[in-house]
């Protein structure tokens, strides 16, 4: 993190009165938990806070502090717009317009990010935007209480999915320590982060792996709007079943595709080290890092996962040569 962003940072968010926070659309567990932790740190600065998120907040994470107050747009217009783990303006769900303008400060660790707001702390060396956080809360000599330690360490636990990605660093688990010493409750935070599934969303995976494809190292699955109302299950993401198959033996690329009302796709990619799926996915127009990815993409199901399938297969090769 850069001394002079920091400043420039600490320069806009002093003499603002009301702050609006945004984190991106299906938003995940660093999404929200930056967004509750910033909010947490702003409404101890003495400011008015607007929490807002275009999808509202899955239940899974409604127990997280201040997740009752989170807006699904912004009532008022802002002194200032800050943005959390959000790579591109796009990924916001609301336009400019709707937003009262463009994010003046943005934090973020995606490799991918545009750097589209005023000023811009983006560290894709860092596990999570939790981590970016932190630093500069520790920067600035923002207090990490209990509350805040809770999100800040949700956004660890689900971005590294439990500590498992190659860039959980001795830095990163010394920072988990640190939050748990502050109070925040590493077991459920787990639990509820990642291992807790509705009904409707087991039903929903086990339709997902049905559909189970697996190809020279690519495993893939669908989930079609069909299989969501038949499972019952609400939400327009995956359920997590990407991170299911990664765990299969010999997947070196992993995808999983969803339809999505409207006629279009949302692709997500996983892969091992070596294959830099980011690339891919802002080949169609996404974005992310280089082992996890995705993508929105306009058109029918069968049809584009031909396309990103036939993509996948040909960026695998060359960027690991033909393999077993
Ligand atoms: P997921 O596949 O779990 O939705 O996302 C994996 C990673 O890719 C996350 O870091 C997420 O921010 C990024 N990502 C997912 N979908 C999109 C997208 O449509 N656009 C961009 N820019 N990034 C995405
Ligand atoms: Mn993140």
């Amino acid at each position: 993190m850069q001394d002079p962003e920091v400043r420039a940072a600490e320069q806009l968010l002093a003499p603002a009165h009301s702050v609006l926070v945004i984190s991106h659309v299906r938003p995940d567990g660093d999404g929200i938990g930056s967004l509750l932790a910033f909010t947490l740190l702003m409404q101890a600065a003495g400011k008015r806070v607007f929490p807002v998120l275009a999808d509202g907040a899955p239940d899974r994470f409604g127990y997280l502090p201040g997740a009752e107050s989170i807006l699904h747009a912004p009532t008022e217009k802002p002194d200032l717009i800050v943005a959390v783990d959000c790579s591109d303006l796009g990924r916001l769900g609301l336009s400019e317009e709707q937003l009262g303008g463009r994010p003046d400060l943005s934090f973020d660790h995606h490799a991918t990010n545009t750097y589209f707001a005023g000023v811009n702390i983006v560290v894709p060396a860092a596990a999570a935007t939790a981590e970016v956080l932190y630093d500069f809360a520790s920067a600035v000599g923002f207090r990490i209480d209990t509350a805040v330690a809770t999100c800040l360490l949700t956004g660890l636990v689900t971005d590294t999915v439990g500590f498992r990605t190659e860039n959980v660093t001795p830095k990163v688990l010394r920072l988990a320590a640190t939050l748990v010493e502050r109070g925040a409750p590493l077991a459920e935070v787990y639990d509820r982060g990642l291992n807790r599934r509705s009904i409707p969303a087991a039903r929903f995976w086990g339709r997902g792996l049905s559909s189970l494809g697996w190809d020279d190292g690519i495993a893939w699955a669908s989930l079609t709007e069909a299989d969501r109302r038949a499972a019952g299950y609400v939400g327009s993401d995956d359920a997590d079943l990407i991170n299911l198959l990664t765990t299969l033996d010999g997947a070196l690329v992993a995808l999983v595709f969803v339809e999505q009302p409207g006629g279009r796709v949302k692709v997500s990619w996983r892969s091992t080290a070596g294959v830099d799926v980011a690339r891919l996915a802002q080949a169609f127009g996404g974005g992310g890092h280089e082992p996890a990815a995705g993508a929105v993409i306009d058109g029918a199901l069968d049809q584009v996962r031909t396309q990103v399938l036939s993509t996948t297969r040909s960026f695998l090769h060359t960027s690991l040569g033909p393999h077993a």
